[in-house]
């Protein structure tokens, strides 16, 4: 199995030579700052008692609380949940929101649980770390297979084990119980405005490109359904199941795919249990295709390292936006930088989550509701000011935009570390 982490430090190794970074800070950036692994035992309906291990990594404060959201996923292991901490460090410097970083998540296949099942080991997920997190100390949000029900039933766990009734302890939640307007379309809408920005700067015309996108969850379906809106081609969409290809290149419209995928209903009130691969207009693609095809642009938004050693030579794409966490491995992406191609990293790229996340924040502490035009627009300037800095230092420097990004955003972190020495 890849060591994702590993991963993140070559990263972080790779940007070293641009920065003046003393070595004892250095030495601090590369450990997360605490590590958290608990057992979470869970009554299932049969009566039995069930052992699930969970995790929670704090990485870095320097800027501000830790942040970052909750993965449940049968593959999640601890070195992946540094890395993701690790990544939302960087993002939520990349986008300057006073916060650090931090994720979390358990080992579990969430659709193998009923709704009860899936209730009490959210729940047990809170009481397990419940003196480590808090809304001015780590604030988890959703990630893969997380969503606002399950951030409902941690908040509340969490308010009625600390009495305090503050929403700002978890992000992501329903509008009903403290959600803020736009969190649920905010990473696909964060990664529309900052794949807009570069089609200006590379003069792309939409009609006269086709994207394929591998993941159809949240960010997927999102990021689709803007880039629909504004003219671009969906060629081809995957998800866990499959993926559907159109062949004559004419562009899919993604809200027909999501009403087709979500008609078989939904597992334990939370997961589709369709798929694009019902929509019967397309031919099928396997999720390896799908990442091949001769597109313009190419956007992994499911898992890390869908683009990897294996199949980085037969990727055909110009531009990679990168939607998902860790999408690209480094090795892949020295290849494919040195074919030219243009990876958008996922710490800019889908940076918009979090963004939205820090507004929700806001607005709990503050006890307000912003319209929904008051974030799309806050989250609009953070995202073009994020991509300008960027660019300007991919410029000025002649690094790609992953370099780029970490630049800016290590130097952020390192800014703020020295400022308490
Ligand atoms: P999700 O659970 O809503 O959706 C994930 C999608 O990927 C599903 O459609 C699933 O079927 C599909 N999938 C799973 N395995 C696959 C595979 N092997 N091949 C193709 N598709 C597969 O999760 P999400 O919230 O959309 O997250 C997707 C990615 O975006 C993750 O890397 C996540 O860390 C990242 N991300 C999410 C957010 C957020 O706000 N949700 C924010 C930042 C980054």
């Amino acid at each position: 199995m890849t060591n994702l982490f590993k991963n993140a430090l070559v990263q972080l190794q790779n940007i070293e030579k641009y920065l003046n970074i003393s070595a004892d800070i250095l030495e601090q950036l590369k450990q997360p700052q605490r590590i958290l692994e608990a057992a979470i035992p869970i009554r299932m309906d049969d009566g039995r008692i069930k052992v699930f291990t969970g995790y929670r990594v704090q990485y870095n404060n320097a800027r501000g609380p830790f942040k970052g959201g909750i993965r449940f996923h049968p593959q999640t292991n601890l070195n992946e949940v540094k890395a993701l901490s690790f990544w939302m460090a960087i993002k939520t410097a990349v986008v300057d929101i006073p916060l650090g970083g931090g994720k979390g998540g358990i080992t579990v296949d969430p659709k193998k649980l009923s709704v009860y099942e899936l209730e009490r080991l959210s729940r047990g997920y809170i009481r397990a770390f419940k003196d480590f997190i808090g809304p001015n100390l780590d604030i988890p949000a959703p990630d893969v297979n997380t969503n606002p029900q399950i951030m409902a039933w941690m908040a509340d766990e969490y308010n009625q084990l600390k009495g305090d009734g503050n929403l700002g302890v978890v992000t992501g939640k329903p509008l009903a119980y403290g959600g803020s307007l736009g969190r649920t379309e905010a990473t696909g809408l964060g990664g529309f405005y900052i794949f807009s920005d570069l089609a200006k700067k590379l003069k792309l015309n939409p009609k006269k490109s086709t994207i394929a996108i591998q993941g159809f969850g949240n960010v997927g379906y999102y990021i689709a359904k803007y880039l629909h809106q504004a003219g671009w081609r969906i060629v081809a969409v995957s998800d866990s199941q499959g993926g559907i290809f159109d062949k004559k290149l004419k562009g899919m419209d993604p809200d027909n795919l999501i009403k087709q995928k979500k008609e078989k209903g939904f597992k334990n009130g939370c997961y589709c249990i369709g798929s694009v691969c019902d929509c019967k207009n397309y031919p099928s693609i396997s999720n390896q295709e799908i990442l091949e095809l001769p597109v313009d642009i190419i956007v992994p938004a499911a898992l890390e390292n869908a683009v990897n050693e294996k199949n980085v030579n037969k990727i055909k794409a110009k531009i990679i936006l990168e939607m998902a966490n860790g999408g690209v491995s480094p090795l892949a992406e020295k290849k494919l930088l040195k074919k030219k191609k243009i990876i958008v990293p996922d710490v800019l790229a889908n940076a918009g989550g979090v963004t939205v996340s820090y507004f929700e924040w806001l607005q709990n502490q503050q006890n307000q509701y912003w319209t929904e035009k008051e974030v799309n627009q806050k989250l609009g300037q953070i995202m073009q000011h994020a991509f300008t800095d960027i660019w300007q230092i991919q410029q000025d420097e002649q690094v790609d935009l992953r370099t780029a990004s970490f630049i800016l955003a290590v130097q952020r972190i390192v800014d703020s570390m020295k400022a308490k020495q």
